[in-house]
């Protein structure tokens, strides 16, 4: 059985105050939530104090990306240790709006991935396919690319650390989601592609997110679906009632 999971990407937004209040309502709405993972993503300038606030709580925090190396001369970059040491168990890695507006590859994508494992952090790897790629048909050969060149060189055994998120490039932020069959049926897609880079047994058991508009309406048809195990919010997941919600109508 998979559990769960709902993780909320508040990307460039929350300041420390308004930080540490979203994250204490989320608590108080969701602590007793023992059926599904949370994990919130705030901006790296706030995760200690986050951290701070959510002390004894269920909700695990994320980084929105990190860097490979560990440390050296990388201005202004932050390592998996970094983020681990700020209280995060994961990382987001992949995002679209990384790969569109900071020229991430899926060369840097696979040496984040390699090295947020190799420092005990948990990934959340996003994937997608943009509305030119759908209407040209391309939809599978591109998730089957982002999935093998991410996951390249990745140990069977770390497997369990990673969960996948589906975000159809063209369905963030945009108010337009996948309907319930297109998502599961991309979801089935790369759960096949995972038994195929891996084995049938892990593939069965790695949770595969669904990413793009997803709101507190949307959420239980998408829940429905076989192959789809949880959601990354982005817009929806910066109000702690209309989070809490998708969690509570998900699960
Ligand atoms: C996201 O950024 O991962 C996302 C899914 O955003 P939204 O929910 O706002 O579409």
């Amino acid at each position: 059985m998979r559990i769960p999971v709902f993780a909320g990407n508040w990307k460039l937004n929350k300041k420390s105050a308004e930080a540490c209040e979203l994250a204490r309502k989320l608590d108080q709405l969701l602590g007793d939530v023992t059926d599904a993972e949370i994990i919130i993503a705030p901006s790296f300038t706030v995760l200690s104090k986050v951290c701070e606030t959510l002390s004894g709580s269920r909700i695990f925090l994320a980084g929105q990306n990190c860097f490979w190396m560990e440390e050296g001369a990388f201005t202004g970059e932050i390592s998996p240790g970094m983020l681990a040491d700020s209280g995060c168990n994961y990382v987001i890695i992949g995002h679209s709006e990384r790969r569109q507006y900071f020229s991430e590859t899926d060369e840097t994508i696979n040496l984040k991935v390699i090295n947020a494992l190799k420092s005990g952090l948990k990934v959340i790897l996003c994937i997608g396919e943009t509305l030119q790629e759908r209407e040209s048909n391309e939809t599978f050969p591109v998730l089957e690319r982002q999935t093998r060149n991410a996951l390249q060189g990745i140990p069977t055994e770390d497997t369990q650390r990673i969960i996948m998120a589906y975000e159809p490039v063209w369905a963030i932020g945009t108010g337009k989601t996948a309907t319930d069959e297109q998502a599961q049926e991309a979801h089935s897609f790369i759960r096949k592609l995972l038994s195929e880079i891996f084995t049938a047994r892990e593939s069965d058991k790695i949770r595969i997110l669904y990413g793009g508009s997803v709101k507190p309406e949307n959420i239980m048809g998408l829940m429905s679906q076989s192959d789809i195990d949880g959601a990354l919010v982005g817009g929806a997941s910066l109000s702690a009632d209309s989070f809490a919600a998708i969690v509570r109508n998900g699960k």
